[in-house]
């Protein structure tokens, strides 16, 4: 089959590699329909995870829509055919941290994901014609026949993710909210928060067109980069900060931004990814603030992906909305690379393979 194999940074290239196979009773292989890449992916790309991948090797993606093609003999939820998507992380549904709610941190899959590389489970990527899914009872869903294929993409990490934000947030009717970051993942966070507060939206980013896609949702966009960020938000909330925060960034200098526009009392709701090792924050600022901070970039997709069918299916939200290019497979490279440079005008792709 092929797939998007990582060579190294920005070296990703469409290959044949070995068809998946049934390994374990309780694996499926699904063929795919639609897929993406995720702010997560880009990580990988840009060679901030090499230690934990194999150069040459590991194929990408974690989002999918897809058809099962292949059942194993000990598989009762899914036959041929069944139209499917996962979370981008594999979970048993009975360990202890699954049962708590933690699907991302199973102990029995050991925090596997798909597409992640050796450390994650080695497991293949979305971004391929076929992947295997282990577990299969317990992480396939069933897609709804009204849920459209690329819709169905987003069940497996940005709306769960956006969701988990966003409740985590706990917006009441009249919070002034920051959306930090305006990425895919976040204007989904900020079209949830638009619905639970008439209270100021102060978006956060630095590229125009995401900038205008933050208005059109109903936020006041602020130049992330421009000299009068902050007072933006002194402006907004009579110079105290603001009441809620949801960082979807997932840069140490975002989190420095959430912590300094946060007011007193404030909850900050991290839905990035970090992968800073050490980074310098106040533990002063953060004590005299009484601040609630609340990360989850390790989101429970798992939980949240009935809640996710849910809000699609009712209309309340379009997760199409923020797609900006459909491509084939053989054309992930050039996208990904100006998904990566945040190019004006690009948001997320729908991937056919
Ligand atoms: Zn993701
Ligand atoms: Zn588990």
């Amino acid at each position: 089959m092929r797939a998007a194999v990582y060579h190294g940074a920005r070296d990703v290239r469409i290959e044949k590699v070995e068809d998946p196979r049934i390994e374990h009773a309780s694996d499926v292989i699904v063929k795919t329909i639609t897929t993406s890449m995720c702010g997560s992916d880009l990580y990988t790309y840009g060679g901030e995870a090499d230690p934990l991948v194999v150069l040459g090797r590991t194929t990408l993606g974690h989002e999918i829509c897809a058809e099962v093609v292949e059942a194993g003999d000990g598989v009762r939820r899914f036959v041929v055919g069944d139209r499917v998507t996962f979370p981008y992380s594999v979970s048993c549904g009975s360990c202890f941290l699954c049962r708590v709610g933690q699907t991302a941190h199973c102990e029995t899959s050991k925090g596997a994901m798909f597409g992640a590389g050796v450390a994650f489970g080695d497991l293949g990527g979305s971004q391929a014609e076929f992947v295997r899914v282990p577990l299969a009872d317990d992480n396939l869903e069933h897609v709804p026949g009204h849920i459209d294929d690329v819709s169905a993409l987003f069940l497996s990490c940005n709306l769960p993710a956006a969701i988990i934000a966003v409740d985590a947030a706990s917006i009441e009717a009249m919070d002034t909210v920051a959306v930090i970051g305006c990425g895919p993942t976040g204007l989904l966070a900020l079209a949830l928060a638009r619905q639970r507060t008439r209270g100021p939206i102060l978006a956060f980013d630095t590229v125009p067109s995401r900038l205008a896609a933050a208005a059109d949702r109903g936020a006041q966009a602020v130049d992330a980069g421009g000299s009068d960020a902050l007072s933006a938000v002194a402006e907004a909330t009579a110079g105290r900060g603001v009441d809620k925060v949801i960082e979807f960034a997932g840069r140490g200098s975002a989190f420095d931004l959430a912590l300094s526009i946060a007011r007193p009392g404030a909850v900050i709701s991290g839905g990035g990814v970090y992968l800073e090792m050490e980074h310098p924050v106040s533990l002063l600022d953060m004590y005299r603030k009484n601040l609630q901070i609340r990360l989850n970039g390790s989101a429970n997709a798992k939980a949240a992906q009935w809640k996710a069918m849910q809000l699609i299916s009712s209309g309340v939200i379009d997760p199409t909305s923020v797609i900006s290019h459909e491509v084939t497979l053989d054309e992930l490279p050039s996208a990904a690379a100006a998904f990566a440079d945040r190019e004006n005008g690009f948001l997320k792709m729908a991937i056919r393979p």
